[in-house]
């Protein structure tokens, strides 16, 4: 696998989009494993520093997945009787 910057060998892929990057171009990006409510607050189990390729744009706070909510449409029966 090859680096998608600079197309030398990768050393690792990014943990949020998963391009392969090479030691000299790969960043860290903080990255959230799991949040959890306790005590009234919200904690994240977090990595500090997991591999980022620097191009990708992780976002801070989770985003609406609205597009996959199916539109409730009810379904017209149609009665014999
Ligand atoms: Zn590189
Ligand atoms: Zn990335």
């Amino acid at each position: 696998m090859q680096c998608w910057i600079c197309a030398s060998p990768a050393n690792g892929t990014c943990r949020f989009c998963g391009r392969a990057v090479c030691r000299e171009d790969a960043k860290t990006h903080p990255f959230v494993l799991e949040v959890y409510p306790s005590d009234g607050n919200l904690y994240g189990l977090a990595v500090e520093d997991a591999l980022h390729c620097g191009v990708c744009k992780p976002r801070p706070e989770p985003v609406l997945m609205d597009f996959l909510a199916a539109p409730k449409a009810p379904k017209p029966r149609k009665s014999d009787k």
